[in-house]
C-alpha cells in the first residue's frame, strides 16, 4: 500500500518554476466568447463561471465554462443556449418598466 505523502507549497512552486502556465491560454477562448454573449432572458452582460455540474471539460484540460448573467443571475450553456437556472428578474423589472413608458 502506497502512502499519500502531501508536497510542501514551497517544493510544488519549485517543481513549476520555469515552466509556462498553459492552462489560462486554454481557457482564455472560452470565457472571451462567453463575454461578447448576451444574457438569453434580459440581454444583460454575461460572466463566465465554471459550470458546477460538470467542472471539466473532457476535450481540453481546463474548466467548463457556463454564462451567467450579472445582471439577473441567469446560468446557460453558451454553447447550446440551454437555459441551467432562470433569471430573478425582479431586480431589473423596474429598468424595463421605465424604458416602456420613456
Ligand atoms: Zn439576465
Amino acid at each position: 500500500m502506497t502512502a499519500f505523502i502531501m508536497m510542501r507549497e514551497e517544493d510544488v512552486l519549485a517543481a513549476l518554476e520555469g515552466h509556462p502556465y498553459i492552462l489560462d491560454d486554454i481557457a482564455k477562448p472560452a470565457t472571451e466568447q462567453i463575454r461578447k454573449t448576451r444574457c438569453p432572458e434580459c440581454a444583460g452582460v454575461v460572466a463566465p463561471m465554471v459550470d458546477p455540474k460538470d467542472p471539466f471539460d473532457k476535450n481540453l484540460p481546463s474548466f467548463r465554462y457556463i454564462g451567467q448573467c450579472t445582471a439577473c443571475s441567469c446560468q446557460f450553456d453558451p454553447g447550446s443556449g440551454v437555459i441551467r437556472r432562470p433569471g430573478n428578474k425582479s431586480p431589473i423589472l423596474p429598468a424595463i418598466g421605465a424604458r416602456l413608458r420613456d
